[in-house]
């Protein structure tokens, strides 16, 4: 259970195998799906004073945790590419001049990429950029209530391919209502050929309290059937594998070596650090402890407190952490490693699921060899029914013991 605090939590150091996510919740307009936490047309005083309290986050964490260095970081929200450039700059030259990530990643929108935002990004060290296609149908965009149109998307990859000399990731979405199997793969088509190393395909999915959610509800329009959704996720996955892209995640492809790093420290259940309004982050406790931290959504109270205090922290017990390992590994096409289970829970997964894993077995959801878990594709079909039985099984195991990260 999470519970509230205004006295810093108490951290144990963990000065390497890091990973920053920083949130940036300012959007143009909200889009009718979207359940994120952003705030449309904020004035510039407002976006200087989350800016300059997510660097002060950063400071804290990097102190308490005594941070050496970071693998990953992603910039994401919200829109980042809203930010002026100088926010911007200033944002990115406190984690540039310290660390030296791996893999750092800006989201963007295409209605406000700029020539600014993209050499910004490369001169701080920025390798990657995430832009937010989502499809190039401009009646399909104006439903979704997107800010941008297919023109947007189409001089925004013009730009990137004129001037950005690092890594492209691009963000779609299929099963819109009314979207048909060809216009998603027409989609695809178009995407693919702008050659990013990565692309993200995600369902529309249903957010209770979202504009489209009572739309749906209201009989405005109609949700695709489940059987469409199937097709398209065979259909779309068929097109990317045979374009030359592995489908490492659910919803995430990538041509060999493109994967997204630090999305994988999340799948795997690795520590990171999130600051900005509404971010959480997954960090050790010192008394041997997972902690779940969270920040406040409410900007000015965000911008006023001491970033470590005023948290929501949440202790994960062993069960908590088995169960979100098995919700976000199970998802890989990898699966989990034997290894990573057997060092944080101290048994193998056939043991700690009890007969579960034996009967999912049996039916062809899952498969395992001596070096990890993982669950076929039918399985994948099914991960929900999975992870109820999952949890039940491992609530009812009272010796469950965990060592994390
Ligand atoms: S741009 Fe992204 S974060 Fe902003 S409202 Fe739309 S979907 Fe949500």
């Amino acid at each position: 259970m999470a519970m509230k605090t205004d006295s810093s939590p108490s951290l144990q150091p963990h000065p390497h195998d890091n990973a920053l996510y920083v949130h940036v919740p300012f959007c143009r307009r909200k889009c009718r799906y979207c359940d994120f936490f952003s705030i449309a047309d904020a004035d510039r005083e407002t976006m200087q004073a989350v800016v300059r309290a997510e660097i002060d986050g950063i400071d804290r964490f990097a102190d308490a945790l005594a941070v050496a260095s970071i693998d990953t970081v992603y910039i994401g929200g919200g829109t980042p590419s809203l930010l002026p450039g100088d926010l911007l700059e200033r944002l990115l030259a406190r984690i540039g001049g310290a660390w030296r990530p791996v893999e750092w990643t800006v989201e963007a929108n295409p209605e406000s990429l700029s020539r600014d935002f993209i050499d910004v990004c490369a001169r701080t060290g920025v390798t990657r950029i995430s832009l937010g296609v989502q499809t190039f149908d401009d009646r399909l965009l104006r439903f979704l209530g997107r800010a941008g149109t297919a023109a947007h998307n189409r001089r925004a990859l013009d730009l990137l391919a004129a001037r950005w000399p690092g890594e492209l990731s691009l963000d779609l979405i299929v099963c819109i209502p009314t979207q048909t199997v060809a216009g998603a793969l027409r989609d695809l088509e178009g995407a693919v050929a702008r050659a990013p190393g990565h692309v993200s395909l995600y369902d529309l999915t249903l957010e209770e309290g979202t504009p489209l959610f009572a739309a749906v509800r209201s009989g405005e329009c109609a949700q695709p059937t489940t059987e469409s959704e199937i097709e398209v996720w065979r259909e779309t996955r068929s097109f990317l594998t045979a374009s030359g892209y592995r489908p490492y995640e659910v919803s995430n492809f990538a041509r060999p070596g493109k994967e997204c790093l630090h999305n994988l420290r999340y799948w795997r259940l690795d520590p990171y650090i999130g600051v900005g309004p509404g971010a959480a982050s997954t960090v050790p406790g010192a008394d041997g402890t997972a902690l779940r931290l969270e920040t406040t959504q409410d900007l000015r109270q965000y911008c006023a407190a001491d970033p470590l205090s005023a948290l929501s922290v949440e202790r994960l017990s062993a069960g908590a952490l088995l169960l979100e390992q098995l919700m976000m590994g199970l998802r890989l096409e990898d699966g989990i490693e034997r290894s990573r289970i057997a060092r944080r829970f101290g048994a193998p997964l056939e043991e700690l699921l009890g007969g579960a894993w034996d009967h999912w077995l049996a039916k062809g959801w899952v498969r395992a060899d001596e070096s990890a878990y993982a669950c076929t594709d039918e399985g994948r079909l099914c991960l929900n029914p999975l992870l109820r039985e999952a949890a039940g099984s491992i609530s009812g195991r009272s010796n469950l013991k965990v060592v994390w990260p």
